[in-house]
């Protein structure tokens, strides 16, 4: 798998030499790496860049403190497999067998009738297709699109339907720390002294720094859900809930989850990228096989007795909220 390959040479490199592997470096060895391995060479080379500027952000996150060392990447159960009845291949859609409708990029145009064959691979977080049509013998690669699903969290920003999650940078709980300590020191001032005008000042200082880095968190952080997929999934925000919510740290959450979405629409609809908004109902009470698996917050990880799945619950919920998507859409 070339993620963890290329991941590989960059820890080489720095533990024998150390020196620095980038983006640029790695991309321009493709072609060797096709040319030496051949499981390499069926690839769409769009595909290749892409897993690599996606290691390539997985170290920058880390460098910038934002999140964890980049790990490898398991294999996933099914890398590649192939339909010898395909589904229905229609222009912009495919359907497969368990996983269901995805959209697709076509990079050329054929007769759906004709398809025999479809062999679905998957190299790191995208699905690559090659459809063989019968008669004219053309076989294609068609690559889906890159699509995610999103679950906002309170201790951790959000969790990812691609199995990973996002912090919340420590910089910013701190700031958020600091905010609320100055808060309560005001609180104790006495009325009109002059010790709580300065308390205020500070306050307000704090409260200016809070807010712009958050504001920066959150374009950051919407900017690459936008560069990485071209379709997003999110979960519509409950506003009578939020009202209801007396816990602070629920409200700042909602409050940058509802941020965060304006910031998505909008570069979303700059970039031609798609934002999808399901309803929010049981996303955290339901199975990807549908069965319903009650839970209270608690219990942090799903467990499916009829399908199996165990998982980290907020990551299920991401899932639950990309195949909701994807149902919409079909
Ligand atoms: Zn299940």
């Amino acid at each position: 798998m070339l993620y963890n390959t290329a991941k590989q040479q960059r820890e080489l490199a720095y533990k024998q030499f150390g020196t620095s592997i980038f983006y640029s470096m790695q991309q321009k060895e493709l072609p060797v790496l096709k040319r030496e391995f051949p499981e390499y060479k069926e690839v769409h080379s769009q595909v290749l860049q892409d897993c690599l500027q996606r290691l390539d952000d997985a170290y920058q996150r880390f460098f910038r403190k934002e999140a964890g060392y980049p790990r490898y990447k398991s294999k996933d159960r099914y890398a590649s497999f192939t339909y010898p009845q395909p589904g229905a291949v229609k222009k912009g859609y495919v359907y497969l067998p368990k996983i269901g409708f995805v959209r697709m990029k076509i990079h050329r145009e054929f007769d759906g009738c004709h398809v025999t064959q479809l062999n679905v691979k998957r190299y790191a977080d995208q699905w690559v297709v090659n459809i063989t049509v019968k008669g004219e013998e053309i076989e294609m690669t068609s690559s889906i699109e890159r699509m995610v699903g999103i679950d906002v969290g309170l201790n951790t920003f959000a969790a990812l339907s691609d199995e990973t999650t996002i912090e919340n940078p420590r910089y910013l709980r701190k700031a958020e720390k600091r905010l609320k300590r100055y808060q309560r020191r005001l609180s104790r001032k006495q009325k009109g002294s002059r010790n709580r005008e300065r308390a205020k000042r500070k306050v307000a200082k704090a409260y200016r720094k809070v807010t712009r880095q958050r504001k920066d968190f959150l374009h950051k952080q919407s900017f690459r859900m936008v560069r990485d997929y071209d379709l997003i999934a999110v979960e519509q925000l409950k506003i009578r809930n939020m009202i209801q919510s007396r816990r602070l740290a629920k409200s700042i959450a909602d409050a940058g989850w509802r941020k965060f979405i304006t910031y998505l629409s909008y570069k979303a609809g700059r970039q031609g990228k798609r934002l999808v908004e399901v309803p929010a109902n049981g996303t955290s009470q339901t199975c990807l096989c549908g069965t319903e698996v009650i839970k209270t917050l608690a219990i942090r990880i799903h467990t499916c007795s009829v399908c199996g799945l165990m998982q980290n619950r907020d990551i299920v919920s991401a899932k639950i909220i990309l195949q909701r998507a994807l149902g919409m859409i079909a």
